[in-house]
């Protein structure tokens, strides 16, 4: 079986860490997978989808990385439209989609994994999160 859940929020902030982790795990239970494959996936050209520590540290660390990969004020072409490019090469070079398994009912993620969507140019009042859950149910 295949269902099909969005995850809507809004953020605050120019650059930010959203943890989604309990709103996508709340998501599988809905499901009643056993065993299968969750896939997130948002539908946006500036944000990101990654997995990994929730620890405060590296939370702000995650931010100065992506400053690495593009900073702002470099001269970017796209800034002469709406002036985010280095939130769009954030974006497509980190990407915004994952795949978790599940297993027993679960998210078969690491003990250091949580799920967090990354705000490079915000604040936005409506991002998604696509969450995809194919498998096989108990009863199945
Ligand atoms: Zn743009």
């Amino acid at each position: 079986m295949i269902e099909t859940y969005e995850i809507e929020f809004g953020t605050s902030k120019k650059n930010e860490v959203k943890n989604l982790t309990q709103e996508v795990k709340k998501r599988v239970k809905k499901s009643d997978v056993e065993d299968g494959l969750c896939l997130l996936f948002a539908p946006h050209a500036t944000g990101v989808l990654i997995l990994n520590e929730n620890e405060r540290g590296i939370k702000k660390d995650y931010l100065k990385g992506l400053k690495e990969i593009a900073p702002e004020n470099n001269d970017w072409d796209h800034d002469m439209i709406d002036n985010n490019a280095h939130a769009h090469i954030k974006s497509a070079f980190v990407g915004t989609d994952r795949t978790i398994p599940i297993s027993n009912g679960k998210l078969d993620l690491g003990r250091w994994q949580d799920i967090f969507f990354i705000e490079t140019d915000g604040p936005r009042n409506r991002r998604r999160l696509i969450v995809k859950i194919l498998g096989k149910r108990k009863e199945d």
